[in-house]
């Protein structure tokens, strides 16, 4: 058997690591498996895939997974974005994990998913243990334990060997551990289809192992692969917070003005900045330079 799983996210989730956590956690249980990430922007906030292959056999194919038994959906704003391709090859039986506050038939009647939807906050759990918005390994304990890939101490032997690799210090490490087993615990166990053949064998791996198709630049990048830059391209899409000035702790330094990558802050008639929200892609640069902190960060599904 193998099971494709398929993760979309954005820059600066963790979405590539909650990947390779996945992978490594089926290797240790003794899988063979194979991940990849696609990403066409290195940048925070753009749209990035995944993909985890796990098999209790040779894996012979390679690419982009077109057909997954799985999706992961770290970031429910790319379920607005069709061109993001989050929903692309879904059938009845493919279970779809979302970091979702909402409901399962809530979040699949406003979003049109015909697949099984599962839902976990992962994004309260991280600011709840982190303070901020990384989301790898709580990610990779919900989808561990949703498609009973491994049990719990298999996933904490990956947790723990892939952030050690990374250079995560112990402390964050340890919480880290512990937000993917408060994962693990809060989801529920579904399981992963069992098909008799491969949805998708008429492509890449029916053609040959080692052909690795050519894919438009819209498909990891879909908000920004057109040819236009991001000053006619909104990116408000992006944000999982907004930055928000407050006046009466301004200075008018400019800092932030300055060293906005996007051009996204504009001075008003008094030299106060003021944010373009069509263009702000929600990096925080302005809130972490601005010197008396008079930016505030806002989470955008409380904005
Ligand atoms: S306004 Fe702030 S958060 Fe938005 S893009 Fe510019 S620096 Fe980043
Ligand atoms: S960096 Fe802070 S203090 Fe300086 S102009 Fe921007 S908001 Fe005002």
């Amino acid at each position: 058997m193998l099971w494709h799983i398929r993760f979309h996210g954005r820059g600066g989730e963790g979405v590539k690591l909650a990947c390779r956590i996945v992978t490594r956690a089926g290797f240790i249980a003794g899988m063979t498996v194979q991940d990849s990430p696609l990403y066409g922007a290195e940048r925070r906030g753009a749209p990035v895939v995944a993909f985890a292959r796990i098999a209790d056999e040779p894996i012979l194919e390679r690419g982009y997974i077109e057909c997954p038994d799985a999706v992961v959906v770290m970031d429910a704003s790319l379920l607005r974005h069709a061109d993001a391709g989050v929903l692309s090859g879904i059938d009845a039986q493919t279970v779809v994990l979302v970091n979702s506050p909402g409901q399962p038939q809530e979040v699949a009647r406003s979003f049109g998913i015909v697949g099984h939807v599962v839902t976990l906050d992962v994004s309260s759990l991280a600011l709840d243990v982190l303070g901020k918005h990384v989301l790898s390994a709580p990610v990779a304990g919900f989808v561990a334990r949703v498609c009973r890939l491994v049990p719990r101490e298999t996933l904490a032997t990956a947790v723990r060997t892939e952030l050690v690799a990374a250079g995560i210090p112990p402390a964050a490490v340890a919480r880290n551990l512990a937000l993917a087993e408060r994962a693990f615990a809060a989801a529920p166990s579904v399981g992963l289809p069992v098909r008799r053949e491969n949805r998708c064998a008429s492509s890449t791996a029916a053609e040959s192992p080692f052909v690795v198709p050519h894919l438009p630049p819209r498909v990891a990048a879909p908000t920004i692969g057109a040819p236009a830059t991001s000053a006619l391209r909104t990116l408000e899409g992006w944000r999982v917070y907004r930055p928000v000035i407050e006046r009466n702790r301004c200075t008018r330094c400019l800092i932030c003005f300055a060293l906005c990558p996007e051009g996204a802050i504009a001075l008003d008639g008094q030299n106060y900045p003021v944010v373009d929200y069509a263009h702000c892609k929600g990096c925080l640069v302005c809130a972490t330079e601005c010197p008396p902190g008079a930016i505030d960060q806002v989470r955008e599904d409380a904005a």
